[in-house]
């Protein structure tokens, strides 16, 4: 017999509010049923191991089966089920209620469709998609009678009395006729991917064919067994994902083959991973790896895949991990990360913010540990984890206080230091008459050959630094470092870089200085250069083109859009060219016919251009014209 009557609601039409709702995400509804039969099997094998359920509990895999004729999806499992008290319970008052609450909460609010589950309206979500609802089941209760639940999407249901002779609960969605997608097989499988991947029970989607040794025996003609089809069921999970295993357990391999499983369209394999295990005072597991990242920041970002339980949340989880940890790839997966509040709601939270702080350590605890266990092979990982490593120092204090111990620098010879071993070594070679340490650094090992070159005759260290947060980083290091100062080789010349007492005279008269300014100003742009003279050593080049270090870092930072300079305008690009007083050369052009004067003042200042890479177009070419006939 059947019985008919009204779910408990006072909102009126609650189903076109569903409706409406959740639009941005119809999908959802398949996870939130799929987790339903989940939950429910794996609540039978609880019981079972607790010996309250007798017997054999048999095959338990869930099954999504669409059948297109009938214009039916069907979630069926073989858990623990329901009795009709039970479905008058559940279905009928409590998920009404949760229903209710959150319609009234979460009224037009975004987001609303990642908190469906937490207020119990899971199962309701089934009528974004379907015109008609039938839950079909049978509890595992001796001597239960199955019973059927059906509406239509009103208030309005019937339960009845039915056959059903096996354990479980099948719900079966009439889907409506804007939803027709979601008979389609590849739809279908598409979500099953992407929400129950690593659910903790075999779930199957239809069949498939796979090659097996000939049952038979049959041989071929080389008298080996045959290979023959066979259909097997579709298993689309992986019902035990690393993260949920002991880390003793796994191998190397075994780490590498997960991440390709999460990311099949990376070929790379990753450095090295994390495995994180708490459970207090929250709970927590999850394997993060280091990709190999070079010079590619804004790629490799966000892929970090967010689980509660194994089900799959999100793959946006800026406001849970810190900004630089995005950098990383791999899973997170926590019941205790509140998933029914908003987003800025998540960054305030209490829980939220010590699973941050504790990834954080672990993270800076696993590079440390990598440092002190292997230098050698930390060193040969380091220019793939220096970028994770000074995103993470600029942007978060706590990392950059354990980072401080382990981060490397690497100079233009490939040797790399701590942080406090080269200030040890550069200290007696490169502390100014002020007392300040004076690194020298090239982000461009070849560009500036020549200045490296000649930093390095004279005994002193160059870092290659060549990150894309170059810039950024090294204003750090200079304001956490005690009297440290950083100047790129070709900033200025090697004197003025790196201020001694000594004196170095000059070999040049003031008038005679005067007279060769002129000539010079007259063979370059004065917009752009600026000329000195500088009383440097006879070895070193008649003619030295800089870019003061001030003005190259304002170009750079407001060229990664960092540091809001963009009030002052763009920086104009600025040079100086050092004339060095004590060169040979520079001394002889006084000593020229007029003409020549110029000529040679010409020659000298292209040849340092040249050396920067700085002369281009019609400039190069009169260049090379010229110097053929200073041949001749
Ligand atoms: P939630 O899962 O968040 O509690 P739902 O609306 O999805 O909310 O489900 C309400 C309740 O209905 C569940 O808590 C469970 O008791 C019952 N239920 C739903 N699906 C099943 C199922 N497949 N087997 C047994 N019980 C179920």
């Amino acid at each position: 017999m059947a019985t008919k009557g009204t779910v408990n609601v006072q909102t009126e039409n609650i189903f076109p509010l569903i409706k409406k709702f959740l639009y941005s995400d119809h999908e959802i509804f398949l996870r939130e049923l799929v987790s339903n039969a989940i939950d429910a099997t794996s609540k039978l094998k609880v019981l079972h191991g607790a010996g309250e359920v007798k017997g054999e509990i048999g095959d338990v895999k869930v099954e999504v089966i669409v059948d297109k004729e009938a214009g039916t999806l069907t979630i069926k499992d073989k858990g623990i089920g329901m009795t009709e008290e039970e479905i008058e319970k559940y279905i009928n008052q409590i998920a009404f209620s949760g229903a209710e609450e959150f319609v009234k909460k979460y009224e037009g609010k975004e987001g609303a469709e990642q908190i469906i589950g937490h207020f119990g309206l899971g199962f309701y979500s089934s009528f974004m998609v379907s015109s008609k609802v039938q839950i079909k089941t049978l509890s595992f209760k001796e001597g239960s009678q199955a019973v059927q639940w059906e509406s239509d999407g009103t208030p309005e249901f019937e339960i009845s009395d039915i056959e059903k002779t096996d354990r479980g609960t099948e719900i079966v969605l009439h889907i409506a006729e804007d939803s027709k997608e979601f008979l389609e097989d590849d739809r279908i499988s598409g979500i099953l991917n992407k929400y129950c991947k690593f659910l903790p029970v075999e779930i199957k989607f239809g069949t498939k064919t796979i090659k097996i040794d000939d049952p038979a025996g049959e041989t071929d003609e080389e008298g080996k067994v045959k290979r023959v089809d066979s259909e097997v069921d579709n298993i689309i999970n992986n019902p035990h994902p690393i993260w949920t295993k002991a880390p003793a357990d796994l191998t190397d391999e075994q780490y590498n083959q997960f991440y390709r499983e999460l990311y099949p369209m990376t070929f790379e394999d990753p450095m090295f991973h994390i495995h994180l295990n708490v459970d207090y005072p929250f709970n927590l597991t999850g394997v993060l790896y280091f990709p190999r990242l070079k010079e590619n920041i804004e790629v490799q970002k966000n892929k970090i895949q967010l689980y509660s339980n194994q089900v799959f949340i999100t793959d946006s989880v800026e406001e849970i991990v810190p900004e630089f940890l995005t950098l990383l790839h791999g899973v997170i997966d926590s019941p205790d990360i509140p998933l029914n509040v908003s987003r800025s709601y998540l960054q305030a939270d209490g829980n939220v913010k010590k699973i941050s702080a504790h990834i954080t350590k672990k993270v800076a605890d696993k590079l440390n540990g990598m440092f002190k266990d292997d230098r050698a092979d930390f060193e040969s990982k380091w220019d793939h984890l220096k970028i994770f490593a000074e995103y993470g120092m600029l942007t978060d204090d706590k990392f950059y206080a354990k980072a401080e111990k382990f981060t490397l620098v690497k100079n233009s010879k490939g040797e790399y230091y701590t942080l406090e071993e080269y200030q040890d070594k550069i200290r007696p070679i490169q502390t100014d008459k002020d007392d300040k340490l004076v690194v020298l650094y090239a982000n461009n090992a070849d560009a500036h050959h020549q200045f490296i070159t000649a930093a390095e005759e004279r005994g002193y260290d160059v870092l290659i630094m060549d990150s894309p947060l170059t810039p950024h980083y090294i204003s750090l290091l200079e304001s956490k470092l005690d009297k440290v100062s950083f100047a790129r080789v070709d900033s200025d010349t090697l004197d003025n870089l790196i201020k001694t007492d000594v004196e170095i005279p000059s070999k040049l008269s003031d008038d005679e200085k005067e007279k060769l300014k002129e000539i010079f100003e007259e063979v370059v742009n004065k917009d752009k250069f600026t000329i000195q003279f500088q009383n440097m050593s006879e070895t070193d080049a008649p003619i030295v083109i800089t870019q003061p270090e001030f003005m190259r870092r304002m170009q750079e930072q407001q060229r990664m859009g960092g540091g809001g300079m963009n009030m002052f305008g763009s920086f104009p690009e600025m040079y100086n060219i050092a004339v060095n007083a004590n060169h040979e050369t520079v001394g002889a052009i006084l000593k020229k016919q007029k003409d020549n004067r110029t000529k040679v003042a010409k020659q000298l200042t292209d040849l340092a251009m040249l050396s920067q890479g700085m002369l281009k177009g019609a400039e190069l070419t009169a260049f090379i014209k010229r110097s053929v006939d200073l041949i001749k």
